[in-house]
């Protein structure tokens, strides 16, 4: 009896540390490895990152960047708070920053930190584009995609069995974050997500950018350029994870919309396009 209350209580234990919820869906999510271990290894690859790259300050793009940025968080933490996730961004330490980099490309890390590289800047074309690309790529860290990922990377590299849950030394913990987020000898180049992750953070980044105030139809536009240079020479990164489908398009045309009704909620009534 006491080895199966025990056990009961194990196994109880494992349930509770293996699963997030999704703040956005509701939806219960594998997350075998805790946003503890994950933020500080994505602040050291994001500090790494920027020491590696040449880094925009103080020109009127970088400062487009930090302020959009800066928008959508707050946006998330009215949403969050609003929904029940008081906290839920205490471990967050936003940070956004711009680099000279030809690539079609943007991110975010778990925990908050945004890369920005001037090679999307042509097809965003200003700030409400700027807010789409982030509400998108934020909504995945809050949705919390890469933990996923993560999680099972893990599950095929130790296995889900009960005691085996924490990873082991340092350099395995490290290796399998760099397979989760692509990390590594190619820094900032993503793995895909699957397309169930992408209309998600297709759906919430909506949401985060009419709370932010920006028109959440603009980022049909937005994927409609990224479709139109998808075709072009442009470094692919971000161009082939994040193919501009027909689907895609009309998906966000819908849930505009209903962005804009979640927007009201918090008093915001115009929307800068
Ligand atoms: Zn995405």
């Amino acid at each position: 009896m006491k080895i199966k209350t025990s056990l009961g209580i194990a196994i109880v234990a494992v349930l509770a540390i293996a699963c997030a919820t999704n703040p956005f869906t509701g939806k219960k999510t594998m997350a075998l490895v805790p946003n503890s271990q994950i933020f500080p290894m994505a602040f050291q690859q994001y500090d790494q990152f920027l020491d590696e790259n040449k880094v925009v300050t103080n020109t009127s793009d970088a400062r487009m960047i930090t302020n959009v940025g800066q928008k959508i968080a707050t946006a998330s933490e009215r949403y969050l708070n609003a929904n029940g996730y008081a906290g839920y961004l205490n471990d967050y330490q936003w940070e956004y920053n711009l680099v000279e980099d030809p690539a079609v490309n943007a991110w975010c890390m778990p925990g908050g930190k945004i890369v920005f590289y001037t090679g999307i800047l042509p097809i965003t074309q200003g700030e409400t584009g700027v807010a789409a690309v982030m509400g998108h790529e934020v909504a995945h860290a809050l949705a919390n995609h890469g933990q996923q990922r993560m999680s099972a990377a893990q599950y095929q590299a130790v296995g889900a069995v009960a005691g085996n849950l924490a990873l082991g030394n340092d350099p395995q913990k490290q290796q399998i974050f760099n397979q989760a987020y692509g990390l590594g000898s190619t820094v900032g180049v993503m793995l895909p997500f699957s397309r169930n992750h992408e209309s998600e953070a297709d759906r919430i980044g909506l949401t985060l950018m009419a709370i932010a105030g920006y028109e959440p139809m603009a980022a049909a536009q937005l994927w409609e350029r990224m479709k139109a240079n998808a075709g072009s020479n442009a470094p692919p990164e971000f161009l082939s994870t994040h193919p501009s489908s027909t689907t895609r398009i009309n998906n966000i045309t819908a849930w505009a919309a209903e962005a804009k009704a979640e927007a009201r909620k918090f008093g915001v009534t115009s929307f800068k396009k």
